[in-house]
């Protein structure tokens, strides 16, 4: 068994719908107890297991929390990050397609996949649901990144066959095939799984959907990954495209929709569609710097959760800005903030890890510091900058505390990183 000493934070419940005093946990002297991959003990230093073999004191000035989970990202747009100009449709065309297409080169793909499971361990993210390119070479190179870290991912590879270049349409016969033997070589293999992934409605004929929908009754436990409804005017495209069905209805009628389905943004949906995924139990990831980045609107956080629609907070790069969850935070608050709405730091933490982890369906394993998780956590570090050391000895509460690091952390702030009782990333 191996014992952490330092200030300890976690959250273990919803404080969206709980007292929030009792939505986490929090030792001001505390311990994080591992045994292998596993959390057996966290607590109050006093009350720390006699039997340790190893003891590390990290002091007050380090934080341990549970790893950042990001819920929506596109690892191939790392390196288009700030293409500025355009709302999401031009965005796409001038910008996103030839990015993509510069993915048939294994080689590029191998360098871009290095530096963005840096990028996400440099700043505190231990689990993501990740799109790779319709470039079947590319996305196993990214899953094989992820493993050789031993990254917890999902990751898939994109489904498109209209409305792109040519470069990066494909045939659903080839989609369906390309993306089954990725499935059926990484699926549930160690920590990774895989997501279907058509990109969205518009990139995709009726006859791409139905492949993709028969590959989630092939495989009902795989992942459903794709967008949905982020700007009035790819809603009114979809609305043209397939002018019988709202856009949640599109996936719905293709077997899509389910509890392991995560859409990203979700602002414009009808009461209807809310309803609908609710009933469906599928997931929305709420990504506010890519809303802001691309004007496409403010996503109506409460509505949504009140709808019964769990959600979680993914960065979307590269239509987000960065791979930070801090400043992703931030951002969130802001969101709501000229809503009318102040999200509270314990609300913010929680969506951007345990709520995360519970829109994964991985709640069970990860996303809070509790006996029997996988030992996935973060070392936060107080000193890390001037400003973080001086904001943080200025707090007057662990609430505090939190909105302090929110507003004034980044990668600096992440010391070490460990995923299944491993250290994965470390600053020294
Ligand atoms: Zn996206």
């Amino acid at each position: 068994m191996r014992v952490f000493r330092a200030r300890v934070f976690t959250p273990i419940a919803d404080p969206f719908t709980t007292d929030s005093a009792k939505s986490y946990t929090y030792y001001d002297d505390g311990f994080l107890a591992i045994d292998g991959d596993r959390i057996v003990g966290i607590g109050d230093w006093r009350e720390v297991p006699r039997q340790s073999s190893s003891l590390t004191q990290l002091g007050r000035d380090i934080v341990i929390a549970p790893g950042f989970v990001d819920t929506h990202l596109h690892a191939p747009q790392l390196e288009m990050i700030g293409s500025y100009g355009g709302d999401l449709l031009e965005w796409l065309n001038r910008y996103t397609f030839p990015t993509e297409a510069k993915f048939r080169d294994p080689a590029h793909a191998a360098m871009v996949a290095r530096v963005f499971f840096d990028e996400l361990l440099r700043n505190g993210t231990l689990c993501a649901l990740i799109f790779s390119t319709i470039h079947e070479e590319a996305t196993d190179i990214f899953f094989a990144e992820a493993e050789r870290r031993g990254f917890r991912a999902i990751i898939g590879k994109t489904m498109m066959d209209r409305n792109a270049p040519d470069s990066l349409l494909e045939s659903p016969r080839d989609s369906y095939e390309q993306s089954r033997a990725l499935l059926q070589k990484w699926h549930k293999r160690g920590l990774l799984r895989y997501a279907i992934t058509p990109r969205f409605a518009p990139t995709s004929t009726p006859e791409l959907l139905e492949a993709a929908g028969q590959l989630k009754r092939e495989f009902p436990d795989a992942y459903v990954h794709t967008h949905i409804s982020e700007n009035r005017n790819e809603v009114q495209w979809v609305h043209d495209l397939f002018p019988e069905a709202e856009y949640a209805d599109v996936y719905d009628r293709y077997g899509l929709l389910g509890e392991r389905t995560v859409l990203a943004h979700g602002v414009y949906l009808s009461e209807e569609e809310l309803e609908l995924l609710a009933r469906r139990g599928s997931r929305i990831a709420h990504c506010p710097n890519s809303n802001l980045f691309l004007g496409s609107g403010l996503f109506r956080l409460h509505h949504t959760l009140e709808a019964g629609v769990a959600v979680g907070l993914g960065t979307d790069i590269g239509a987000g800005t960065t791979p930070s969850m801090f400043t992703t935070m931030a951002d969130a608050y802001k969101v709501q903030q000229v809503q009318g709405i102040s999200l509270s730091p314990f609300q913010l933490w929680y969506l951007a890890t345990l709520g995360g982890a519970r829109a994964l369906s991985l709640g069970d394993e990860c996303g809070s510091l509790e006996p029997e998780k996988s030992a996935d956590f973060v070392m936060l570090d107080l000193k890390s900058t001037p400003l973080v050391a001086l904001r943080s000895e200025r707090a007057s509460s662990v609430e505090d505390l939190l909105a302090g690091l929110i507003f004034t952390g980044d990668d600096r702030v992440v010391r070490e990183c460990w995923i299944g009782g491993q250290m994965v990333a470390s600053r020294s």
